[in-house]
């Protein structure tokens, strides 16, 4: 394949650790449009796509995902509107997250002494879930009795090496 003057002088501006494998790339694309000599206008649309892949890529990293763990007897009354509504408004305990934090999972403990969320920490871990916030349903010790297994369920969250959050909207 042969390159052009002006678009070995840009590719000379990739790393040199990688250059070798992005050479090879840039051939093969230039290939694949029928072609057996690489421009510069090649080596910059390589790197423009280079860009928005990385670019895509920070943007998804950084997006901090969160869950949501509520006590089931509370949820037979409650459908969750005021934690959403907290979160949406990033307001409480929701404060410190961004715009492109996102809720992945907003899920009951499945009853006392709330067991399930052993294995739904598990299901959240392959969605590379960042935090989980325990409710405040399960917190308030006015409008309910307070839940008795509470330090369990914390203890079966960081245990998993998730960072836990007491409280949503309260
Ligand atoms: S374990 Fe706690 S949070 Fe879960 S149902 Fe029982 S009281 Fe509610």
């Amino acid at each position: 394949m042969e390159w052009k003057a002006d678009a070995l002088k840009e590719l000379e501006k990739v790393p040199e650790n990688v250059r070798s494998m992005a050479k090879m790339g840039i051939e093969t694309t230039v290939e694949k449009k029928g072609k057996n000599i690489v421009t510069l206008e090649d080596v910059n649309e390589a790197a423009a796509q280079f860009r928005a892949i990385m670019g895509n890529r920070e943007k998804e990293e950084k997006s901090t995902k969160i869950a949501v763990v509520r006590c089931d007897i509370v949820s037979e009354t409650c459908p969750g509107v005021a934690c959403f509504k907290a979160f949406n408004k990033r307001k409480v305990h929701f404060e410190q997250y961004g715009n492109d934090a996102q809720i992945i999972g907003f899920f009951t403990c499945g009853g006392c002494p709330g067991r399930r969320i052993f294995r739904l920490v598990d299901s959240l871990l392959k969605h590379d879930i960042d935090v989980i916030h325990l409710s405040s349903c399960m917190l308030l010790e006015k409008s309910y009795a307070k839940c008795p297994h509470i330090e369990e369920i914390k203890q079966m969250i960081t245990g998993k090496g998730v960072r836990i959050v007491e409280g949503t909207h309260h």
